[in-house]
């Protein structure tokens, strides 16, 4: 984003901080928990308010790894490489039932499990596949050759590990537990970084801090250059129906490749998203929050496909949400080039419930012992940029 001169004549008061996480969402507040007991003064801004981006729009499931099946993944990334994605998707569903368990009830959750469901003879043999080599490394899972759920897939690999969560009232929660400072509606629209101090200009105070934390996930190409091709703003559209007389299924269903998602809310609704890969040129590289019709129409089509018998049930709400997908697949975390001090946790292509608890938790590590973040460290992108 920008700011014109005369908008930005500094009339905002001068704050100081030890560290100013931009982003409040999944990622930006969990940050802010592992920051809990430094010491430090800990601030976060947000453009908006809390989980107003897609950590407040997502379909809630707490579902373990990335966007590729396991095996894919290991082609994709090495083995070594997807190992340790998974058990940092493992730590960070367990993180994220653990808060819920503090919260006294404030964070609807339960571990309902994940269907993998393939819509082809080919994905059936995918989901053999990803069997197999998560069974050879360890991992519980199950291998269904017949729809659980007898509503026209053909197999299913279910996680049994994994849940569903209220995701608003989970980062609100977090926000709670850190104890941090927060201020919304005070969008960050430049960051300098003096010597040992980074001074964050916001629309409502100019903090002078430490450090800074970057927690903008789709949103970080609008903050700075550096993201450029590296984190691709991707739109997702969701529908949500009235509330159904009983539950249809239990667990988080994912077909298609992933390509459609959908669960029942903890009030018997049934929530659908996805169909975004049949409108690639529209819902990709967007920042911009808008129904696409094309994608909601593929959305109702899916439901008198597999859910015939409630695709009559009104439909409550239709809404999108903006994902930010990095380069590779990986989340990124890393320090600035040109900004000392200035850090970021972002691209969790589509999968930050899988994983912002754990990559925030290395964002911090790196922030503050210059720990090296693992796979998920930006450095990895050399490869790939040069
Ligand atoms: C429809 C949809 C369904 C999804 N379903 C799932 C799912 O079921 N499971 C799953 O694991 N993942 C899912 N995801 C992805 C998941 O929601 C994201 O990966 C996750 O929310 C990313 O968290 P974040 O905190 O990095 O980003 P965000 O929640 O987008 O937070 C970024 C924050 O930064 C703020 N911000 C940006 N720029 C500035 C600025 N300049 N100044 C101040 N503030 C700024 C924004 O207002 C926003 O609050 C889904 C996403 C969508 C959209």
């Amino acid at each position: 984003m920008t700011v014109s001169f005369w908008q930005a004549e500094g009339r905002q008061a001068h704050r100081e901080a030890d560290v100013v996480i931009v982003g409040a969402g999944l990622a930006g507040c969990s940050a802010a928990w592992f920051l809990r007991e430094t010491g430090l003064r800990v601030v976060i801004v947000d453009k908006a308010d809390v989980a107003q981006g897609a950590s407040g729009r997502n379909a809630g499931f707490m579902i373990s790894g990335l966007d590729t099946y396991y095996h894919r993944a290991i082609e994709k990334y090495g083995a070594e490489v997807t190992r340790e994605v998974w058990k940092l998707s493992h730590e960070t569903l367990a993180f994220w039932r653990q808060i819920a368990t503090d919260s006294n009830g404030r964070v609807p959750i339960e571990q309902s499990g994940s269907f993998l469901l393939a819509e082809s003879e080919q994905e059936m043999q995918e989901l053999r596949l990803a069997h197999q080599a998560m069974s050879a490394d360890g991992i519980h899972v199950i291998y269904h050759d017949q729809d659980p759920w007898k509503r026209g897939y053909y197999a299913a690999l279910e996680q049994p590990t994994d849940g569903a969560v209220q995701p608003v009232a989970l980062v609100e929660e977090l926000l709670r537990q850190s104890g941090a400072d927060f201020m919304g509606n005070s969008e960050v629209y430049q960051i300098d970084s003096r010597g040992s101090e980074v001074v964050v200009h916001t629309r409502l105070a100019i903090f002078h801090a430490q450090r800074a934390l970057l927690c903008t996930n789709a949103y970080s190409l609008l903050l700075d250059p550096y993201f450029e091709g590296k984190v691709i703003p991707t739109r997702a559209q969701c529908l949500v129906t009235e509330p159904l007389p009983a539950p249809l299924f239990r667990g988080c269903g994912y077909s298609d490749y992933g390509y459609y998602y959908y669960r029942m809310t903890f009030d018997n609704r049934l929530l659908l998203g996805g169909a975004r890969h049949l409108h690639r040129a529209e819902e990709h590289n967007t920042t911009e929050d808008r129904l696409n019709p094309n994608v909601q129409g593929k959305l109702d089509d899916y439901l008198r496909r597999h859910f015939a018998d409630v695709a009559h049930v009104p439909i409550a709400r239709r809404w999108s949400g903006i994902m930010g997908f990095s380069l590779d697949g990986l989340p990124l975390v890393g320090e600035l080039p040109h900004k000392p001090n200035v850090y970021f946790a972002v691209g969790f292509t589509g999968h930050g419930l899988a994983l912002a608890a754990g990559v925030s938790q290395r964002a911090v590590d790196l922030m503050l012992h210059n720990k090296p973040a693992g796979a998920v460290d930006v450095s990895r992108l050399k490869q790939l940029i040069l």
